[in-house]
């Protein structure tokens, strides 16, 4: 894939928020938020979105939305918090570096624009 943004933040290229970080992911705020609290939970890995997921990524899958409730209690949204993966220009994805949204500290409506 071609490299992205969010490649170079990996590679600490360009700065970023970090919150959290092992060795199959980043987690970072969100330079643009959305809510009082919103990070970006994406693989170390280049990966474009979950259209282009495969069987051997099923680990890497779970381990993200882990790592997103990890942070979610990490950084105290104990009423809720939601989670996004946008797929695809359609859905509204602009970085095409797989990531998931948490987003958290206020009421969320539904349903998403
Ligand atoms: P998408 O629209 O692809 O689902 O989400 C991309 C997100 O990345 C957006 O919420 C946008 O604000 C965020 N973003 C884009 N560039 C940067 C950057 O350089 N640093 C950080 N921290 N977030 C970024």
């Amino acid at each position: 894939m071609t490299d992205t943004i969010f490649g170079k933040i990996v590679r600490k290229e360009i700065p970023a928020d970090i919150v959290y970080e092992d060795d199959l992911c980043l987690a970072f705020r969100d330079i643009a938020p959305q809510a009082p609290t919103h990070i970006l939970v994406i693989p170390k890995k280049s990966l474009s979105s979950l259209a282009d997921a495969q069987e051997s990524d099923r680990d890497l899958l779970g381990h993200l939305l882990l790592t997103a409730n990890q942070i979610a209690q990490q950084e105290g949204l104990s009423q809720g918090y939601r989670t996004v993966v946008n797929t695809g220009a359609e859905a509204g994805q602009t970085v095409f570096h797989l990531h998931v949204h948490v987003l958290g500290g206020r009421p969320m409506e539904w349903p998403p624009g």
